[in-house]
């Protein structure tokens, strides 16, 4: 209605008058006024609804607007909003002990931030401080925020326009069969390889000067990259060897997505240091951490830890963060990612491959998928090039539309399309979600070449 149009109308007005937004070239965007969402969907102001295929910045894992989510937090609220991180509170010492609990090995100390590059950002300080090395490697293929250091590890173009930032950063190459960077014909090969390059990158670094390596388990925005069987237990082997800390960001892997507390615990491999955000309380208030191992932990005991901020571990994001794991165990969300994943996303997206040849490849475990779109099954030209944007990336501008056309609100990088929905998507959402996604691939279709 009238009230209703003026009123969006408005909101975006001032969105344009006065939000500066990340990302973007301020001028060039238009964002949608949101009048609210529940569940696996979110609608405007003229009540058009969309399924939320990308869980925002897939970080909503336990839906919109979860009612116990939200009792949590106003009773919290009512009952004590804020306290300096020097105090001792019931929040953060049950969310500490609840996460500790989840993590695997010795990790049982959690450092809180307020989301996913803070939290990054203090791993590798921690690591730096205790092995008193300076070196972190990270992957080209990674994100791992924008503050100083996390914008440096990060190995995708995002990181350009920071440049120079911290000093001691290298990048190498993970694993990524779809597009092996170590030309590899099978998994087997594409683990020793990616192993080997690795080991040869610290040659010639000098391991000795090595504080930690950090990676995404599964890749997340930068493709979701699932490594081979025993990859990341071959990673875990070589840090151990140059008494290198391993730093695991789970930001966008854990707390659900993979089907999976952790995505480590998939191949059973304990990092030192693991970092987590988005999906441990699912945004509803900003927060993140450092699970910090015994032994990183003890370097603390006598000595002071140079790092802190006003709202690390903030009762409000603390408290939400308990009812959230506990919701997670309650309702099973967990294991329900995991078999949307085997029983339903995984087998329906595979159909979608089978309908449009511009459909690459399709990988991905729990509620965490790509499809990788191409003009070329045979040469695996990408559909748009790396970075795209603007004109080259018309064809995906244009899939994204007619995606939400449909209803559906897609996560689009590059020349893919993530399936992320929240982990409590049903499988009915989920299939219809997949047969937006199947009509408007039309698109993909229409600059197949191959
Ligand atoms: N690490 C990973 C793997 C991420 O996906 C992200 C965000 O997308 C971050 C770190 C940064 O988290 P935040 O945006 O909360 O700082």
């Amino acid at each position: 209605d009238e009230t209703a149009t003026s009123q969006s109308e408005h909101i975006a007005q001032l969105d344009r008058s006065h939000v500066f937004h990340s990302w973007s070239a301020q001028a060039q965007i238009s964002p949608l006024p949101v009048a609210g969402a529940e569940g696996s969907y979110f609608w405007d102001y003229s009540g058009r609804r969309y399924l939320d295929f990308s869980s925002q910045l897939v970080n909503v894992n336990i839906g919109h607007q979860h009612p116990k989510l939200i009792a949590a937090i106003q009773e919290q609220a009512a009952r004590l909003a804020t306290i300096a991180p020097s105090f001792a509170n019931d929040a953060r010492s049950e969310a500490a002990r609840l996460i500790a609990e989840l993590a695997p090995g010795d990790l049982n100390k959690v450092f809180f931030t307020n989301g996913g590059a803070e939290a990054n950002e203090n791993a590798l300080r921690m690591a730096r401080l205790h092995t008193g090395r300076h070196k972190v490697l990270a992957a080209y293929r990674s994100y791992h925020g924008s503050t100083a250091g996390a914008i440096t590890a990060t190995g995708d173009p995002r990181r350009w326009g920071s440049e120079p930032a911290i000093s001691g950063v290298v990048h190498y190459w993970g694993p990524y069969q779809y597009r092996s960077p170590f030309h590899a014909e099978s998994e087997e090969q594409e683990c020793e390889r990616a192993l080997a390059h690795l080991r040869d990158t610290l040659m010639v670094e000098g391991a000795h000067t090595v504080a930690a390596i950090i990676l995404e388990p599964v890749v997340g925005t930068n493709g979701i990259l699932v490594p081979p069987e025993n990859y990341l237990a071959g990673v875990r082997a070589i840090c151990d060897e140059f008494g290198i800390m391993l730093i695991a960001d789970e930001v966008m892997a854990g707390f659900g997505r993979c089907g999976e507390w952790f995505a480590v615990d998939r191949w059973n491999v304990t990092p030192d240091l693991i970092t987590f955000a988005k999906g441990v309380n699912s945004g509803y208030l900003p927060l993140g951490g450092v699970i910090i191992s015994a032994k990183i932990a003890s370097t603390f005991d006598n000595v002071p830890y140079p790092g802190g901020l006003t709202y690390s571990g903030h009762p409000l994001a603390c408290a939400s963060a308990v009812a959230s794991i506990n919701i997670f165990k309650e309702e099973k969300i967990v294991e329900n990612a995991r078999t949307l994943g085997t029983d339903v996303i995984g087998p329906l997206l595979k159909q979608v491959a089978d309908r449009h040849p511009s459909v690459g490849e399709v990988r991905g475990l729990g509620v965490f998928w790509a499809l990788e779109l191409v003009t070329d099954r045979e040469t695996r030209q990408p559909l748009v090039p790396f970075n795209a944007s603007g004109e080259s990336a018309a064809a995906m501008t244009k899939f994204t539309a007619e995606c939400k056309r449909r209803g559906l609100w897609p996560f689009v990088h590059f020349n893919r399309t993530h399936v992320v929905p929240p982990c409590t998507i049903t499988a009915e959402d989920a299939r219809q979600g997949i047969e937006m996604l199947d009509e408007a691939l039309f698109v993909a279709d229409e600059h197949y070449t191959g």
